[in-house]
């Protein structure tokens, strides 16, 4: 059933959001305050499950699957995440963070969104499933072991919303549309194994910090030559370990990185390639390797029929629709939509500053104002989904 989008709809819902608002920041506040690690985010979920009015709502896979309002009937989730980083807040905020540990990716800014939104839609018809998802931040991440779990199912889902802040984005401006917006991401690990021996007899040694140059560039030209300029892909090798003195030559190296593209075949071609070039590129020194290669999370795909009307709604009720923004950024809410139809929003938090504190920066810290923002476009979301059931 489409129902027309109409200001008499939205307008009841963003009022009440309004009034749920105060509550919400004081919340946000207290969640920044005392951040949780990804797998151990216990703490955040009882809180926020209490200020959703179910302190007693059962533990899934580390979070929380709590339907607002009637117990049996289709219902539209909508997802926040309860990780912070490990990473020392340097805001001057009075409810920064002293564990070493900081909401940088604004998480508690979503979480707070997500309960003024469970108070604006208590009365609805279709009700409302809060999840609330672990481990976000950690590969291949919480929303698979969310969906794993089937509370899905249970809680009869017929469609999942997300919203994530982004600095990128001028506060008031959001970014949902049709098709992939993020990257599928996985990781390697390569051990190159050599022979260590002198610094001064390279000629009897197999030398794996040489390898390790040749396979990290090697694999850059796998970008560069090997896979179509037109389609996206990224191979970053983010670490490299090897030796500890200047006129010696170890044993081994060992590599680290990501991988990403956002064409499934792409993917799949990346990773045969990963595998052929590496061990080329190190039997050119003398040395062997051993891959082990971690898939994560798919690309993130948004439903056509429900960004639009996301986007509609959210318009509707105020925000203004930014250019699309896509990045090889990656996020573990595309495991939602491989079983249901689901659509993120990306939503400003920037002042279009280019000194702009980044996502994960320790420094990055949304306004409260930004709560109401996120809000405005998950019951956009919301609303996108009772218009397709
Ligand atoms: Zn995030």
């Amino acid at each position: 059933m489409t129902s027309d989008v109409t200001l008499e709809r939205i307008k009841p819902l963003l009022e009440k959001v309004e009034r749920a608002l105060p509550e919400a920041i004081r919340l946000r506040h207290e969640i920044h305050a005392n951040p949780c690690v990804s797998g151990h985010e216990a703490p955040t979920a009882a809180l926020v499950a209490a200020a959703l009015g179910f302190a007693d709502a059962p533990d899934v896979a580390g979070g929380r699957v709590i339907r607002i309002g009637a117990s049996s009937g289709p219902s539209v989730a909508i997802r926040a995440e309860l990780d912070a980083l490990p990473i020392r807040e340097e805001t001057a905020a009075p409810w920064s963070s002293s564990n070493d540990a900081m909401h940088a990716c604004g998480h508690d800014v979503h979480l707070a969104a997500l309960v003024a939104v469970a108070h604006a839609l208590a009365d609805e018809a279709i009700p409302m499933v809060a999840l609330l998802q672990p481990k976000e931040e950690s590969v291949p991440g919480g929303a698979l072991d969310m969906v794993k779990s089937g509370a899905l199912q249970t809680a009869q889902v017929q469609a999942v919303i997300g919203a994530h802040v982004h600095p990128r984005i001028r506060a008031g401006e959001f970014s949902s549309f049709p098709g992939i917006m993020n990257a599928s991401s996985d990781e390697f690990t390569v051990v190159i194994q050599g022979r260590g021996g002198h610094g001064a007899y390279p000629h009897a040694t197999a030398d794996p910090v040489l390898a390790a140059a040749s396979v990290i560039t090697a694999l850059q030209q796998i970008i560069s030559r090997r896979t179509d300029p037109m389609e996206p892909a990224v191979i970053t090798v983010g670490s490299i370990h090897s030796g500890i003195a200047p006129n010696a030559i170890p044993d081994d190296a060992i590599l680290t990185g990501t991988i990403r593209t956002y064409d499934p075949a792409h993917r799949e071609a990346l990773h045969e390639l990963i595998m052929e070039t590496v061990g080329h590129a190190a039997a050119i020194h003398g040395c062997t390797v051993a891959i082990d290669l971690r898939r994560g999370e798919p690309a993130l795909e948004n439903d056509a029929r429900l960004a639009i009307r996301l986007s509609e709604w959210a318009q509707l009720g105020g925000a203004i629709q930014s250019e699309p923004l896509r990045s090889c950024g990656a996020d573990d809410f595309a495991f939602y939509g491989q079983v249901v139809p689901s659509v993120m929003a990306f939503v400003g938090s920037g002042s279009g500053s280019a000194a702009e504190p980044e996502l994960h920066s320790a420094r990055f810290l949304p306004s409260d104002e930004i709560i109401r923002e996120v809000a405005r476009v998950m019951i956009a979301g919301y609303l996108a989904a009772c218009d397709q059931m």
